[in-house]
């Protein structure tokens, strides 16, 4: 199940919006003055997504992209035209059947860029297809086409007309395996491979409308663009590690608050120990630990990882009074929450392991706290830089005071 629903519901929504978007444009018909867009659309639109990808180095989309520019070449030189039949069978087959496997296998495949000796691999399977296809044709293989429509299973929906039942097969295979793919990694890359796969079957089950793959190509392209947007976006903003916003994130936000809010900087107590002692992995759970009950946050305050194991609690339009009781809360609930470690009772060093041993079963759960540092905007600090510096004096103070505890 996803990490993060709400993270996974915002990688996916807007796709599933534009998959309906695109339904819609293609069952009303387009006036015919407006025929000639479907000629240059889809171009356009793979230009597009393909230098979006380029440009953010996404080199799944890259290769996502070809493959469908590749598809739509076959569907306006080969499929549109007419004549040769077994160029056009053999030809609709590879859209209907390669395309989704392969769009399929890139969302279960892992980032790896683009200019790079992954591409080759990764961009082999379309040049693999494109000369299968001219092959076929060539040698007149009237046998092998006919093999790949001919039906698996004898039931009527696994034959979508005009759909070979194979591409049937892999186009649901593909969506499914994307579909969760974008649910396991939070990530909208898989989303819009999905959409792809989805928008690239309803291209090829529409082929005899002339306007149908044109508009469902562009609808591919779309969601590829915005997917590489998205995802870039919140590599910007986000921080990797916790999925909090980022330093960045907070900056802008800075740029915009008002005459009245309360900034407050969290740091966790002692956390240099649960390094040394557990080892850098436990460390990070901890840092995730924190950011998690610090995002339950309630009084409309917006936290961001502020870099290290520090945070900031941001909390726009209230008075410092108005925010300590909801700081004061997340202090309690952070130190009253046991957290478990890994590894525990497993000790580095042998012989502190024999001496621990005892207490290993009680040392599975550890107990983190942090010293948070109030400081509001006011005539004496009316710049958000001069009341981050206030909030860091203090944090200090609370740190010097015994830590685990909210200081104004
Ligand atoms: P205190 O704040 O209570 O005074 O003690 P501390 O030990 O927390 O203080 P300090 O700020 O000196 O230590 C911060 C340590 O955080 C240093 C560094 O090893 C560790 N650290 C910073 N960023 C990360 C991270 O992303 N992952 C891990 N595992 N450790 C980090
Ligand atoms: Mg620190
Ligand atoms: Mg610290």
């Amino acid at each position: 199940m996803p990490a993060q629903p709400l993270r996974a519901l915002y990688a996916l929504a807007p796709h599933l919006l534009l998959l309906a978007g695109a339904s819609l444009a293609a069952v009303r018909p387009l006036p015919a003055s407006l025929a000639g867009l479907w000629l240059y659309g889809p171009w356009a639109a793979l230009l597009v997504a393909a230098l979006v990808a380029g440009a953010f180095g996404r080199g799944r989309a890259v290769f996502a992209v070809a493959a469908i520019a590749a598809a739509y070449a076959a569907y306006r030189y080969i499929i549109e035209p007419g004549g040769d039949l077994l160029a056009r069978r053999a030809a609709f087959a590879a859209v209907t059947i390669f395309l989704p496997a392969y769009l399929g296998l890139l969302a279960v495949l892992e980032e790896r860029g683009v200019m790079n000796r992954h591409a080759l691999v990764r961009l082999a399977p379309i040049a693999l297809a494109a000369a299968g296809l001219a092959w076929a044709v060539r040698e007149r293989r009237t046998a092998t086409v006919d093999w790949l429509f001919t039906p698996m299973v004898d039931a009527p929906l696994a034959s979508l007309a005009p759909l070979p039942q194979a591409a049937v097969a892999a186009i649901f295979i593909a969506f499914a395996a994307a579909l969760a793919m974008a649910l396991v990694r939070g990530q909208a890359i898989e989303g819009g491979l999905a959409v792809a796969v989805a928008t690239m079957a309803i291209a090829a089950h529409g082929v005899r409308d002339a306007a149908m793959f044109p508009v469902f190509t562009i609808a591919a392209c779309a969601a590829l663009t915005l997917a590489v947007l998205q995802d870039s976006y919140r590599m910007a903003f986000r921080d990797e590690l916790t999925g909090l916003a980022g330093r960045r994130a907070l900056n802008d936000r800075l740029k915009g608050l008002g005459r009245r809010y309360v900034i407050a900087m969290v740091d966790i107590d002692h956390f240099k120990g649960f390094n040394d002692t557990y080892g850098h992995d436990v460390g990070d759970d901890v840092l995730r630990m924190v950011a998690a009950r610090l995002a339950t946050v309630s009084g409309g305050g917006k936290v961001f990882r502020y870099g290290g194991e520090e945070f900031t609690v941001l909390f726009p339009g209230r008075s410092a009074e108005e925010a300590m009781p909801h700081l004061e809360a997340l202090r309690a609930g952070i130190q009253s929450h046991r957290m478990a470690i890994r590894g525990a009772g497993r000790p580095a060093k042998d012989r502190v392991g024999r001496k621990q041993r005892g207490a290993a079963q009680a040392a599975r759960t550890v107990a983190v706290t942090v010293s948070i540092g109030v400081a509001e905007r006011s005539e004496r600090h009316p710049l958000p830089e001069e009341v981050i510096t206030a909030a860091d004096k203090a944090l200090y103070r609370a740190k010097r005071g015994g830590r685990n505890r909210v200081s104004r």
